[in-house]
């Protein structure tokens, strides 16, 4: 409770030595309430409660965060950012970001009336801290090592451009070449127009990169959440081994609306959700996201590359006469130090 109705530091006063509210009143309210139903510490300005955008019940801000920001009580499955889906999918300290630094350049000096794209990808640079939507890495799920590419749509609505798609081959040729599976977390709303066709070539970029994994005998497991549309929806992301979605995730390549005026005629009401798409045969399993990690571990392990085979005799014996002969063709990924070693191999 202390951290709703923390009295606030003010800046020459010194703080009640018993941490009793004393008589000066906090220059702002402990808790404030707007009309969405968002309450907010008035001291620190963080929300305390939020609604549910199904159900309205209002929510605690930590019980949302302990049920990975799933709604206790409609199980509406919320937006989780990148760096949230990481920290509740991947082992502890098993994450190395790569290519942090690669950041899009305003090729086509993008600006139409106020919108400025050099401006709009500042905004969001600053506003999420990242360098554009997309974070690749490597790590474990479960003791078992992989690449991960997860992307936020806080950044521009996880709008494919140039950078993630550059991103994402990357994170598919290393995964190849240190023998990894790969597996992508994937929200969008499509390319980012912004870039033109630097953004329209992601698509072919980024199917030829995964196609090129699948002929090394290597998966890709994608996870489409909500909401997960455009190029993505229309490249990498589904022509993956195994295609697994959020409950109520919307998925699909251009709106529902767009679609029904196009085709002048009506949707079913639960069109472009995981489950219709599951029902035919788009995804392979909707999994909560509770299962999600215990899902993708078993995953992992079933389509976990071989082992190399033992040394026959001949190479024993050659190895034993010449130690600085490797025998062993490639170092396994994590031995090489760069992927936490798996638990079970
Ligand atoms: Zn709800």
């Amino acid at each position: 409770m202390n951290r709703f109705f923390r009295r606030p530091h003010i800046e020459g006063q010194p703080d009640s030595a018993d941490g009793q509210t004393s008589k000066f009143k906090p220059a702002t309210p402990p808790v404030s309430r707007s009309g969405n139903g968002t309450a907010t510490d008035g001291a620190t300005g963080a929300a305390i409660m939020v609604p549910c955008p199904h159900c309205h019940t209002a929510l605690y801000v930590r019980e949302l965060e302990d049920n990975l920001h799933v709604c206790p009580k409609c199980g509406t499955h919320l937006r989780l950012g990148a760096r949230t889906r990481i920290a509740a999918t991947l082992d502890p300290d098993s994450f190395v970001e790569w290519d942090a630094d690669v950041r899009s350049v305003d090729a086509l000096q993008f600006a139409v009336g106020t919108h400025v794209y050099a401006e709009k990808l500042a905004t969001a640079q600053a506003k999420t801290g990242e360098a554009d939507a997309l974070i690749t890495g490597g790590g474990a799920i479960a003791g078992e090592a992989c690449v991960v590419a997860v992307a936020d749509f806080a950044f521009m609505g996880a709008s494919m451009g140039s950078v993630y798609g550059e991103k994402l081959v990357r994170a598919a040729e290393r995964a190849k070449r240190e023998r990894l599976p790969l597996v992508t977390f994937n929200t969008s709303g499509g390319a980012r127009m912004q870039e033109g066709l630097f953004s329209l070539m992601q698509m072919a970029k980024t199917t030829a990169a995964i196609v090129a994994l699948g002929a090394a005998g290597l998966p890709h497991i994608a996870v489409l959440t909500d909401p997960c549309y455009g190029g993505v929806t229309a490249s990498y992301a589904t022509v993956a081994d195994v295609i697994l979605a959020e409950p109520g995730a919307r998925i699909g390549f251009a709106g529902k609306d767009r679609i029904a005026q196009i085709m002048r005629t009506k949707l079913p009401e639960d069109s472009q959700t995981a489950e219709f798409q599951l029902v035919h045969g788009m995804v392979d399993a909707v999994v909560p996201r509770r299962e999600l990690r215990q899902t993708l571990a078993t995953l992992l392990a079933l389509y976990r590359p071989p082992a190399p085979p033992p040394p026959t005799n001949a190479e024993h014996f050659d190895a034993e006469r010449n130690p600085a002969h490797d025998t062993a063709p490639h170092a396994a990924p994590h031995e090489t130090g760069r992927i936490p070693a798996p638990a079970h191999r």
